[in-house]
């Protein structure tokens, strides 16, 4: 049973990209007759605006991208959370960190490393056989213990429409965070925690997210869950040339009138290359049977087929 999600953070309205990704996702389960669920990631407290979640609920039922189940809320979850890592803390998967984001990137600099990944340093392990003295920060993955256990620290997966994908995660990450210093969950935990827990099997998002894939895999794989397939989908530009997102300013979708909700589908639809053309959806009484054309269109297309 195919079961897909559209995971949004509360830290603003849907904006153009977003659109476009929860499109694809509702698209793809749609297109393999399976279940669509909407999970709201609001781990990161700090991060979230106060009733952007009932916003992005209300878009997307505007938008005709009517989900199942009930909407789940990571703010929740905290136990389940919990539980993963001590069951990682059993396995001596994950240790303790006292080093703060300074001494990390000191560390590196010393060492020439390259500090461009995604302006991120990579952890170099230095807590990894003890605090010496230092206070517990955070909690980390044990990547290399992990790397030695499955032989290697390179994970390997399809992407359905990049290709074959790669990562050493050892080497381009280091030990990553599960835990913040703040108490905070991390991203990658309550990610690869709730698509278990709730029997996702297909994890379609934009591409700016593919990055997290092989930390992702390699947390499901030590705490014995199952893998998922993986579709990247393309991202939307900016006129100045940058990926949208609410960090750099995205406009909020133009939703206020039923032209204005037609005009943002036809743009995410095109932006994923589907037929998007005049009289698709000229009206609002079109938007049924046009998300069911773009779910045929979807079941039938390369290269973004439907796998069994
Ligand atoms: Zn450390």
């Amino acid at each position: 049973m195919y079961r897909g999600r559209f995971a949004p953070s509360p830290t603003g309205e849907l904006h153009a990209g977003s659109l476009v990704a929860a499109l694809a996702s509702y698209l793809d389960a749609r297109a393999h007759h399976g279940e669509w669920l909407v999970r709201i990631e609001d781990v990161d407290a700090p991060r979230c605006i106060e009733g952007a979640d009932k916003m992005i609920l209300k878009q997307l039922q505007q938008c005709g991208l009517h989900w199942d189940g009930n909407v789940v809320y990571q703010s929740q979850r905290d136990s389940l959370y919990q539980q993963a890592l001590d069951n990682l803390l059993a396995q001596d998967l994950v240790y303790p960190c006292g080093c703060t984001r300074k001494e990390i990137e000191e560390n590196q600099a010393l060492l020439g490393l390259d500090l461009s990944r995604n302006k991120a340093a990579v952890y170099l392990g230095t807590c990894r056989e003890g605090l010496k003295g230092k206070p517990a920060r955070a909690w980390r993955f044990n990547v290399r213990k992990w790397s030695e256990l499955r032989a290697s620290p390179v994970v390997h997966w399809t992407d359905r429409r990049l290709g074959p994908q790669s990562q050493n995660v050892l080497a381009e990450v280091g030990d990553f965070v599960l835990k913040r210093a703040d108490g905070l969950w991390a991203y990658q935990l309550a990610v690869v925690v709730d698509d278990a827990k709730q029997g996702i099997t297909h994890v379609v998002r934009g591409e700016d997210l593919s990055d997290n894939t092989a930390r992702q895999m390699l947390l499901q794989e030590a705490l014995g869950y199952p893998a998922q397939k993986y579709l990247h989908t393309a991202l939307v530009w900016g006129v100045n040339g940058e990926k949208l997102s609410k960090q750099n300013g995205a406009k909020a979708l133009n939703l206020s009138s039923d032209a204005a909700i037609c005009q943002s589908l036809i743009s995410a639809a095109s932006t994923l290359g589907l037929d998007a053309g005049p009289g698709t959806l000229g009206s609002l009484e079109q938007l049924p049977s046009a998300l069911v054309n773009w779910t045929d269109a979807w079941a039938h297309r390369q290269p973004t087929k439907i796998e069994a």
